[in-house]
């Protein structure tokens, strides 16, 4: 699956705000999830929906003998199951989060029925009825039967065999089902049988059920509807990874349970039905009413896990390819198709594929690939085995993408999800634990495979920008959990999908790339090979994979390593955070220590028995030195030390391939400032970004002073890079600086300060902006990091910024079908009517009416906010609690302006006088986190008091001393930043 999107840049600021909504909506959708299961829990059994089910009785396996009938099954007299829930049960197996190791699955016959109709397409509750037989081995004789499933309804449950070695048999011996029961904390199926099975021996279960279609939620099966062609349209897609195979068919959902699968689906000969295999035939079946259906089985899959089983319903056009004799077929809607806006997807896809295979030297086994642009998926992309689905927004480039990062994000997304072609349905892990052997690799990989196709774009930059830079922010010793966690440490189901995070793939792709560097490229390389080789549609552990690593090492004499690759490798993966190390150039003396976040005076003293085995590649005058290990709390390197006469300046983790922060003596520090102020391209861009983002997280964290990070922004004036620009800029102009008014001493100093040295930067991007705007198009690092450094300008009064502000909206207000550059729009947008009147914002209120894209209302939402005049300010609020357009959408207008510059006591004053419309318009929770955004900058009790005054009356008790205990640490951490504010402000006046 695709990360996170908040981890890092890939995604505008509109973007963030939009799936900031996106979080709101998921969040509701997982109450309607919670509620829905609650409701499954309840009804009984004979409450079930009566369901066009076939009888189990005329089922036949699918598959071997072709489509299943054509015709309505006749019921028999067979006693249908009757399922229950479990009222009581003694403690058993059907607790545990991990199925017992009694059944081995082998193969699934799956026919899915969904009643998607495109004439009926009002119908509220969807559901679909399926059949599945599982080809099981017994592996240890048990009467009882688990399987996963969730919110599935059953109608029939069979158990036949033993099965005679290598036929299927029908006239076979049943064995009897005599209830059939529902762990509902743990999502099983359980079935209790007349008599044993036979250890050794295969059978095959013969379940019937039907389940709801989820349209709230992208999971399981799910539906979307859309706009095509100017028609209102559905399709039906899945989702099942982690752990929703189990509500579309009853099985053993867990990754290392491989078996193959023949799927068949039924559906409405309107639509076309894709699945991880390609097509094998095709048959028409009418139901009860007459109505005809479209029979299509697929081929038999490799192979595989059930959380890769996929499965398409739609009115799609598509694209097709060749590479290699394989198939590309890229699905979307009509409209999109025939515009065009698959071809760049498609014409990068074949290479790709192409790139992996002669990489690892194994073929990708599937005849064809299917990729379908969804336009609702919240999981951004999946790469189910032949069946990759994607949010249309993230496969498709449209002509308004010009000038935005979406190339870029296509291909890299594009490649993560065919690297996972190999790591993961290929190879997966052993379960979920290590889910960051998948998404890891996968996503480490799409550095790789970019920078193939395009070795101008600078990886370490992009790497730090995409992957590092959050992560690191949010990894530190005590609460970050570790990228390979013990089984364990699982108890709820819900506990594996929290495992998509950060960790898993920011700090994974870090993992792999720490090791690729202190191996070298061939023989990581090869040690890979050999590992997907070796587990080719099986399953690996953490330590199969290291154990490739340590056979490739030990087949070499060139590089040495200071203990094995699982040694190294664990010291890493076993644990969360990571370390600081700290060289003193005078000495040569280097230490560790975990880092903490905030970390107190005394806790360096604190022993640590914990260290990490750590890479230190490092160069000295620009020139790369050999590698070096600390591979205990401390070491002296004589050859690192330098004396405070000599020129020698000394970095350590070379290109930020190790992923660690380094710390420096004042002397190393020193130097380093020296030599940024004397010739800074002497140090690479990544240097200086690391020097920028080190300095100042630590400073924050209280290992250095913040007096020394500023020191490095000395020579900023000679700075051309945009990136490292942002870089000081995220941790100088910080939203707490921009939102204390009361911080009038900062301001001024920081103005005078940064715009002298901003001025050439400038000068670069505004001419370029100005003459010849579409060369920023290939420019990833500008195109991520305009909006901040434009942001900031005009922030800081710089009068060019604003007059170019100006200047482009006013042309945009006259000729409003010349877009905005998009990089720059929602400074532009904020500042022409921050600048302007009331008729800056009236055309801005037009262009929001008159819009049905939800990232440009999300977009002209914030800037209406940027208003300085109050009355136009209450105006907005009042239109947002009483007319239309507002009412109709989810950007909370009340938090805007709360958030804006002047917009926060207006926005309180409002909230006083009309609080009950605002509950009523978005609900009392928004009042809570209302306090938060007015709350943002006080610093004393007295403050806390008097907003707890205005606000008494409209909160809940319980929501009072919620709020009161988040005032406290916003204050506490207002009087925190207050300090560290102060002595900014004397540095500066120092150094201006
Ligand atoms: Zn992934």
């Amino acid at each position: 699956m695709e990360p996170p999107s908040s981890s890092g840049f890939y995604v505008s600021r509109a973007v963030a705000l939009l799936l900031a909504g996106l979080a709101a909506a998921l969040l509701l959708a997982l109450a309607v999830l919670a509620s829905l299961y609650g409701h499954c829990a309840r009804v009984p059994p004979s409450d079930r929906r009566s369901l066009e089910v076939p009888n189990a009785a005329s089922f036949s396996p699918l598959g071997q003998e072709g489509p299943s009938s054509t015709q309505e099954p006749v019921p028999t007299s067979e006693p249908q199951v009757t399922a229950t829930s479990q009222d009581w049960r003694p403690p058993g197996p059907w607790d545990q989060l991990r199925l017992p190791p009694w059944l081995v699955p082998l193969h699934y016959d799956l026919e899915l029925w969904p009643r998607l109709q495109p004439d009926k397409l009002s119908v509220q509750l969807l559901r679909f009825s399926g059949r599945v037989n599982i080809t099981v081995r017994c592996a240890v004789s048990t009467k009882r039967l688990l399987l996963h499933s969730l919110f599935l309804d059953y109608d029939r449950a069979e158990v036949r065999g033993p099965l005679s070695p290598g036929t299927r048999n029908d006239t076979v011996g049943r064995v009897p089902v005599h209830d059939v029961w529902f762990a509902m904390d743990t999502q099983y199926v359980v079935l209790e049988l007349g008599e044993a099975l036979r250890s050794g021996s295969r059978y095959e279960l013969h379940l019937s059920f039907s389940g709801p279609i989820f349209q709230e939620v992208r999971e399981g099966l799910f539906l979307n509807t859309y706009t095509d062609r100017g028609e209102r349209r559905a399709l039906l897609a899945s989702q099942m990874e982690p752990t929703f195979a189990r509500s579309v068919f009853p099985c053993f959902d867990e990754p290392a349970l491989k078996a193959t699968f023949n799927i068949t689906i039924i559906h409405h000969p309107r639509y076309v039905a894709l699945s991880n295999m390609p097509q094998r035939g095709q048959s028409e079946k009418e139901d009860v009413n007459g109505s005809k259906w479209t029979v299509t089985t697929f081929y038999t899959t490799p192979h595989m896990p059930t959380y890769l089983v996929a499965l398409a319903i739609c009115d799609y056009d598509h694209v097709s390819r060749t590479e290699r004799g394989k198939e590309i077929h890229i699905w979307a809607r009509k409209d999109a198709i025939a515009n065009g806006n698959a071809d760049f997807a498609l014409n990068i896809t074949g290479p790709i594929f192409s790139f992996l295979e002669d990489l690892f030297n194994i073929s990708y086994p599937l005849p064809k690939t299917d990729l379908i642009a969804l336009p609702v998926f919240d999981n951004r992309a999946m790469e189910n085995w032949g069946l990759l689905m994607f949010d249309e927004s993230l496969l498709l480039l449209l002509p308004s993408d010009q000038l935005t990062e979406k190339k870029t994000l296509i291909s890299y997304i594009l490649s993560h999800e065919i690297g996972h072609q190999w790591f993961g349905n290929l190879v997966t892990m052993n379960w979920w634990n290590n889910i960051w052997l998948n998404e890891g690799f996968a996503s480490y990989f799409e550095f790789g495979i970019i920078n193939y196709f395009n070795p101008k774009l600078p990886r370490n930059e992009v790497f730090f920008s995409n992957f590092l830079h959050g992560v690191l922010k949010e990894d530190h010793a005590l609460v970050s959990r570790a990228v390979s966690m013990k089984v364990e440490n699982f108890t709820e189901t819900s506990d594996i999908n929290e495992l998509f995070d950060l960790f898993t793939y920011n700090k994974g792709a870090s993992m792999a790339r720490m090791l690729s560097s202190f191996l070298n490229e061939h023989l990581f390389i090869n040690a890979l090979k050999s590992y997907l080789k070796m587990f080719s549609y099986s399953n690996a552990e953490q330590d199969d994979l290291w154990r490739h690593f340590q056979m490739a090492i030990d087949n070499q004499s060139e590089i040495l390593l200071p203990a094995t690759v699982k040694t190294i490798m664990d010291s890493w993966t076993h644990r969360g955070g990571f370390p600081v190390v700290t060289l003193n150039v005078s000495t040569g003396f280097m230490k560790q220590e975990p880092f903490y976040l905030g970390k107190a005076e005394n806790q360096t003293l604190q022993a640590h028995n914990d260290t990490w085995i750590v890479p230190i590649l490092w160069i000295k005058n620009g020139a790369p030195q050999s590698l070096v290990w600390l591979d205990k709390s401390s070491k002296v390197f004589p050859e690192m030390q330098v004396s405070d006469s000599d020129q020698d300046w000394v970095i350590l983790n070379l290109n930020m391939t190790g992923y660690y922060r380094v710390n420096y003596d004042k002397l190393g520090w020193k130097k380093l400032s020296q030599q940024l102020v004397k010739d800074p391209k002497a140090i690479p861009v990544i240097h200086r970004l690391q020097l920028i983002d080190d300095a100042f997280s630590l400073s924050k964290s209280n290992y250095i002073e913040i007096e020394t990070a500023l020191d490095l922004t000395k020579y900023l004036a000679e700075e051309d890079e945009i990136i490292v620009w942002y870089e000081v800029l995220v941790n100088l102009i910080t939203r707490d600086l921009v939102s204390d008014v009361n911080d009038y001493d900062t301001y001024p100093l920081l103005k005078k300060y940064l715009l002298k040295r901003l001025n050439s930067l400038w000068n670069i991007y505004s001419t370029i902006i100005r003459e010849n705007v579409a060369a920023l198009q290939d420019d990833y690092l500008a195109l991520i990091s305009l909006e901040k450094v434009f942001g900031a300008a005009c922030w800081l009064g710089l009068e060019d910024c604003l007059q170019l502000s100006r200047e482009l909206f006013r042309k945009w207000m006259n000729h409003p079908e010349n877009e905005i550059p998009y990089p720059i729009k929602n400074v532009i947008l904020c500042y022409g009517v921050a600048l302007g009147s009331d008729k800056e914002w009236d055309f801005l209120l037009n262009v929001y009416i008159n819009t049905t894209k939800e990232e440009e209302r999300i977009q002209l939402a914030y800037a209406m906010s940027c208003s300085k005049d109050p009355w136009i300010l209450n105006r907005y609020m009042e239109y947002a609690i009483t007319t239309s357009p507002f009412t109709f959408n989810e950007t909370n207008v009340m938090e805007a302006v709360a958030a804006s510059e002047v917009g926060r006591y207006i926005a309180k004053d409002f909230l006083i006088n009309n609080w009950q419309a605002v509950i009523e318009r978005y609900g009392t929770q928004s009042l809570v986190t209302l306090m938060y955004v007015i709350g943002r900058t006080i610093s004393t009790d007295l403050q806390i008091m008097e907003l707890q005054q205005f606000f008494s009356n409209m909160l809940e008790e319980h929501q009072r001393i919620t709020v009161h205990a988040k005032l406290q640490t916003i204050k506490n951490e207002n009087l925190k930043n207050k300090k560290r504010n102060a002595r900014i402000a004397q540095w500066l006046r120092k150094n201006t």
